[in-house]
């Protein structure tokens, strides 16, 4: 895509504080951290969403995102590392190319509103129907 943020940093034609790359992989400092380590991992390949990702980029994408995970782990000794993936502009993906949020937690550091969102146990007549519609479309 000509005009994609991501598939022209994974060109070098826009700088990034890169972590990592290989041949069909690149992942950098998020501009916008949620905190310290935010890092992104993002397909060569543009693909929008994990409706369009090949399984070869997916699988490129989330191996990456161990090896970086372990890194975050020896780099920052996070008390934890969030990991996050958006699916389009209804849940605020913003730039419309495939990527993973790592984002760690420093020991001390705010609560991480993607995992803070106050979990309340649901309502299983409404859970069975709602696992039987998802299932019977598979
Ligand atoms: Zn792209």
């Amino acid at each position: 895509m000509e005009d994609c943020i991501f598939c022209r940093i994974a060109r070098g034609e826009l700088p990034c504080h890169k972590v990592y790359e290989d041949d069909k992989v690149i992942a950098f400092e998020d501009i916008s951290p949620v905190s310290e380590g935010h890092t992104l991992v993002v397909p060569k390949q543009h693909a929008e969403n994990l409706f369009e990702i090949s399984a070869e980029d997916l699988t490129a994408v989330h191996l990456a995102g161990q090896k970086i995970v372990r890194a975050i782990r020896k780099a920052l000794d996070p008390v934890g590392v969030a990991v996050l993936q958006l699916n389009g502009r209804g849940v605020n993906q913003i730039v419309m190319h495939y990527h993973v949020h790592l984002i760690p937690r420093a020991a001390g550091g705010p609560a991480l509103p993607v995992s803070d969102w106050g979990a309340q146990e649901g309502d299983p007549e409404a859970l069975a129907g709602t696992a039987g519609k998802i299932a019977a479309v598979m």
